[in-house]
């Protein structure tokens, strides 16, 4: 029965919306403070936000399905050639195509222990096996990580920084291990929180690119951006891997309003400078008030950071029935810790009052 072949998979439900929580804790939706999904606390850039309401694309047409504007829009931005660019709904959609480009059931992908749970998701649902391999400090192992790659395996998954733990790798160590790993395996290395890190300690992705074929860096415009909602993210890779995957697309993935408003937010470097430092001063003075009380954390170089709690759904519930959403992470193997996103000031004082309640 179609039943019984759909009941074997492996349910996820990402970020409930607040109007649901709400609802069920019989609170507002406005006085609700959503910690739980690392999207940016200011929003968008206002040049974004006008973008998206003067309608500047036409809804009612399809969009253009190559998204020229944001792609050379980027190029520019980046000194990259456009081929090596493909704009998708999220970097999410990326990674499912990397699955799907890559996979088939009795291959299998590599990826660390406590990293995004998409990786798993994906690489499953075209039928391949996942294997993570055990956390080293918290952040990605790449000795064992190069060690588990057997001739099975045609993917490996890295993202620095890494969610939800926070963690970096230092661009020498990308730079070693991709140059370690197979040429008939692809490393997708996953920067969703790039532009929260030092400028000096990031990966130089132009030499990368250019010296591997079995790169794809994913970067989104979720995290620092603030279009979570748009849905719109990018790959770079060589021309061949990007023009495979974007033929393995769905046709029209990223919407008129998406590409418009990406473009006006790339435009806008000043905010995304400004929300990435507001972020590193909120992220210290919350881990230093952690700290001063005994509660251990993993140093973050993201927009959110991994607290220990004991019990995490018990205290993701009783910090839901107070009005903050934070997001739970039993599902990353973690029960006893919970991950919450740096908001705004009285946001991230609204937690640490809440938290200090429910411990
Ligand atoms: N990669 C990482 C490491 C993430 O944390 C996230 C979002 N939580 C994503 C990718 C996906 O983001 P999006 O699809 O919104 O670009």
């Amino acid at each position: 029965s179609v039943l019984a072949h759909v009941s074997g998979i492996d349910l996820y439900v990402p970020g409930r919306p607040i109007e649901s929580v709400a609802r069920e804790h019989g609170i507002e939706p406005s006085a609700i403070v959503k910690l739980a999904s690392n999207e940016n606390p200011f929003g968008m850039s206002p040049a974004a936000r006008q973008a998206i309401a003067s309608l500047e694309g036409n809804p009612s047409r399809y969009p253009d399905s190559d998204s020229v504007a944001l792609r050379d829009a980027l190029a520019g931005h980046l000194k990259q050639d456009p081929q090596r660019i493909l704009i998708a709904a999220g970097s999410s959609e990326l990674i499912l195509l990397a699955a799907r480009a890559f996979l088939e059931p009795g291959r299998a992908a590599v990826m660390s222990q406590y990293s995004f749970i998409s990786y798993g998701l994906a690489v499953r649902s075209v039928g391949a096996e996942a294997i993570a391999v055990p956390a080293l400090d918290w952040g990605h192992d790449l000795k064992r990580m190069l060690a588990a790659i057997d001739e099975r395996v045609r993917l490996v998954f890295i993202a620095s920084p890494n969610n939800p733990t926070g963690t970096m790798l230092s661009k020498e160590d990308i730079e070693r291990f991709i140059a370690a790993v197979p040429s008939n395996v692809l490393v997708v290395l996953d920067e969703a929180y790039r532009e929260f890190t030092p400028a000096e300690h990031r990966p130089d992705v132009d030499k990368l690119l250019q010296r591997h074929d079995n790169l794809l860096v994913l970067r989104t415009f979720s995290k620092v951006y603030g279009l979570a909602g748009l849905r719109v993210g990018y790959g770079l890779g060589h021309p061949d891997l990007i023009g495979y995957l974007k033929r393995l697309q769905l046709p029209f993935s990223v919407t008129v309003n998406a590409q418009h408003a990406a473009v006006a937010a790339l435009g806008d470097q000043a905010f995304v400078e400004q929300c990435s430092s507001a972020n590193k001063t909120e992220r210290s003075r919350l881990c230093a008030e952690l700290e001063a009380r005994g509660i251990r954390y993993i140093p973050s170089f993201g927009n959110f950071v991994l607290l220990h709690v004991g019990d995490g759904p018990k205290v993701f519930r009783s910090l839901v029935e107070r009005g903050i959403v934070v997001r739970p992470v039993a599902n990353y193997g973690l029960k006893e810790w919970i991950r919450v996103s740096v908001g705004l000031t009285h946001e991230n004082d609204a937690f640490l009052r809440e938290l200090r309640a429910v411990l």
